[in-house]
């Protein structure tokens, strides 16, 4: 029967004692597990490399404060190693296991996996937690998977985490930012609860770098000798899984246009290699969106029976498609994955021989000093190239087509990515920990600190916001409502002020739809046809304003998915509007907040718009014929977007939502503004000298 350790069973083999600080185990003698009387499900659990490893990971999490897991993608760290913790006993009593991921699509994924394996209803037993979207039971869930982000959330109401008895961050190399901080803050943690667990698995983590971090301090000392059978000396296991050569070909010449060779190189495998599912790595919704359209052309030209199955894989994507790339490809069809680098570590996908990698991802970085954040494609690194020609050796030895020349591979590409913490903007992390009391950031144990400039970039911000004080402290009331909503500052701050202002209903449907990624279907090849029915929302005040009319005019239709698809709008991303504006309502009726409607009075809902959005105004250049603007607080160059329905409008005073960088500066989702409303708002901010700030 299933074996795994308990306490007081005897112990599992150990390899090497203690090797520079570093304990290393070897797994036991795995009792073989023959297929009888286990259903499809089990057997497959049981071929995963982790299973062997089951009684040793009992044992460490049993005895060290934290275990470090190491293994390859598809071992069976994600789904697994929760469910081997619940066996130990560690969800009994009421306690639970977290287990982290920086992916809101991979933890839905798991999740429901995970629920399934344990023959369970997803959102009793196990449960998952997203953003704006909690399927758990209080009375039920023993295993919850949830994004770092949420769980930073809730630290806030209830600091040290004692819901959980173990906590697994898992994909730990992705070094997100919020992983990094919740590193940082769970050593704290550990300190003050000497019972917790921590696991932190990843794919490729220099487990060294991680062990040294959470290896004991001074306190941690003292800590040990309250309990000195814990060892606080991160235990170390690495999974070994099998996996095939995968052989790597290299383009002889650069392409510039990856899109293009990515989709001749599937339709060139599909011609002359032998079966086995395409895994290609594109960079986001667009691109895949366009590779999946161009091959479903290219098969629709050649009569229905191409022999390809086509599937994309981004966050954002409908649960029923999500789905799918996970079920077999039907009889005779050849797979292909489109996929952004989601499927690099956070998600294995069986049955992958062919990888084609674009050398690209979307990254996030900052400048403090121009105070823009972009989303930019960007090479990917060495690290990274790696994982994802993984992919291909997982059923059988496999082949990876970087569509980059090997030169570009030795000479371009960074060993490892910079972690986000140091590309990112830090407003929402330094809010957050301001909320949670901890005061000295500078001074926090980060695990990468981050750059001071993006530090004190983010206090000013903070405090131009009225968000902090002149002693960096959360302002009362206002900063301490702004932490609590889970979104940007700005768009808090401006939620918060349309309750004074009298507009918060309209200010909660803008704000809704500010944080999903479009409300519009692309329009490839439709752009026409789609520009048209967008101005029929259009008013002359701007986009966040034509929001109300399109939110209004989805509510009028009945939630109909017709009328979205009618007008260009996306049915998906509609209905998560109201949902998230319905969460919205419910957060700030708890902050005992007052919800009112404007009644069609837009100057009240510009302003809100204003107060969370001024450093984002922008001025026409007086003599611009191509409808050059320059930012007030920067004199940067900048333009309208193209999709926003002021492109072209080009009035003279805006504040903008957010900034796009390709070819310029481009600003998306932009309201038009009376230049006086500016100082109304934010005397300090345009009036007044900076103020020195202590920068602990
Ligand atoms: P790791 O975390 O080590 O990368 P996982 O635990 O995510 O590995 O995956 C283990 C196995 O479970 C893989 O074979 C994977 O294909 C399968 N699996 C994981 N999630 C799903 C899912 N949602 N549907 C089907 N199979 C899944
Ligand atoms: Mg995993």
């Amino acid at each position: 029967m299933t074996q795994f350790w308990r306490p007081g069973a005897e112990r599992p083999q150990i390899l090497d004692d203690e090797e520079g600080g570093v304990l290393f185990y070897s797994a036991p003698q795995s009792s073989s597990s023959s297929g009888f009387g286990y259903s499809i499900l089990e057997r497959l659990r049981k071929r995963l490399p982790v299973y062997k490893y089951k009684t040793a990971i009992q044992f460490l999490v049993e005895n060290h404060a934290t275990t470090i897991v190491v293994g390859e993608t598809g071992s069976g760290k994600t789904t697994q190693i929760p469910q081997f913790l619940r066996e130990a006993g560690w969800a009994e009593g009421g306690r639970m296991i977290a287990c982290t991921q920086p992916r809101r699509l991979a933890v839905q994924s798991v999740a429901s996996r995970v629920a399934e394996e344990m023959d369970v209803k997803l959102g009793e037993e196990v449960g998952y937690a997203i953003r704006f979207e909690n399927v758990t039971n209080p009375d039920t869930t023993k295993i919850k998977f949830l994004t770092d982000g949420v769980l930073l959330r809730e630290m806030m109401d209830d600091p040290l985490l004692t819901k959980y008895s173990i906590i697994i961050v898992d994909e730990a190399h992705e070094r997100s930012i919020s992983t990094d901080m919740l590193l940082g803050l769970l050593k704290k943690i550990q300190r003050r609860r000497s019972e917790l667990r921590l696991v932190i698995s990843s794919a490729t983590i220099d487990a060294k770098t991680m062990s040294t971090f959470f290896t004991g301090s001074k306190k941690h000392q003292g800590l040990e000798a309250k309990d000195d059978k814990l060892n606080m000396t991160p235990a170390i296991l690495s999974v070994e899984g099998k996996s095939f050569t995968v052989e790597i070909h290299y383009l002889e010449e650069p392409v510039s246009d990856y899109l293009q060779a990515a989709v001749s190189t599937v339709l060139s495998i599909h011609s002359q290699e032998a079966p086995g599912d395409i895994l290609v790595f594109l960079t986001g919704q667009d691109d895949i969106d366009a590779a999946v359209q161009l091959l479903t052309e290219d098969t629709r030209s050649h009569g229905k029976n191409s022999g390809l199955s086509i599937l994309p894989l981004y966050s954002g994507l409908p649960r029923g498609d999500q789905e799918l790339v996970f079920s077999n490809s039907p009889r005779g069809k050849r797979k292909v994955v489109i996929a952004t680098n989601i499927a690099e570590t956070s998600l294995t996908l069986e049955g992958i021989v062919y990888v084609i990698d674009s050398g690209f991802s979307k990254q996030k970085f900052f400048n403090p000093i121009s105070d823009i954040e972009n989303l930019v494609v960007a090479p990917i690194s060495k690290a990274s190239a790696r994982q994802r020609a993984g992919r291909a050796g997982r059923v059988r030895p496999g082949k990876c087509f970087r569509l980059y020349t090997e030169d570009h591979y030795v000479t371009q590409m960074a060993v490892e990515g910079v972690p986000e913490m140091q590309r990112s903007n830090l407003v929402s992390l330094v809010i957050q920990l301001k909320a949670l009391g901890i005061d000295n950031i500078l001074g926090f144990d980060w695990l990468a600190p981050p750059s001071p400039e993006a530090m004190i970039r983010a206090l000013e911000v903070l405090y131009s916001l009225g968000v902090l004080d002149d002693d960096a402290k959360l302002t009362t009331p206002i900063g301490f409502q702004v932490a609590e909503i889970p979104l940007d500052p700005m768009i808090s701050k401006m939620v918060i002020s349309s309750c004074s202002l009298g507009c918060s209903e309209e200010i909660l449907t803008i704000a809704a739809v500010l944080s999903v990624q479009s409300i519009w279907m692309s329009a490839r090849g439709a752009q026409k046809e789609s520009d048209e029915l967008k101005r029929r929302f259009a008013v002359a005040e701007g986009d966040h304003i034509s929001f109300l009319n399109v939110y209004k005019g989805f509510l009028q239709s009945g939630k109909s998915s017709k009328w979205c698809s009618q007008n260009f709008l996306n049915y998906q991303t509609m209905k998560k509007v109201v949902e998230i504006r319905g969460q919205l309502c419910r957060l700030l009726n708890r902050l005992g907040l007052t919800l009112k409607s404007c009644e069609g009075d837009i100057k009240a809902v510009r302003k809100a718009v204003i107060a969370g959005f001024f450093a984002n105004a922008c001025r026409l250049e007086a003599y611009s014929v191509n409808g050059m603007y320059k930012t007030v607080r920067t004199s940067q160059e900048v333009y309208i977007h193209p999709s926003s329905i002021l492109h072209r409008v080009n009035p003279k005073w805006v504040v903008y939502h957010s900034l796009v960088s390709t070819d310029k500066h481009y600003m998306r989702n932009v309201i038009a503004i009376n230049p006086s409303w500016l100082t109304e708002a934010a005397p300090h901010f345009y009036h007044f000298q900076k103020p020195n700030y202590p920068v602990s």
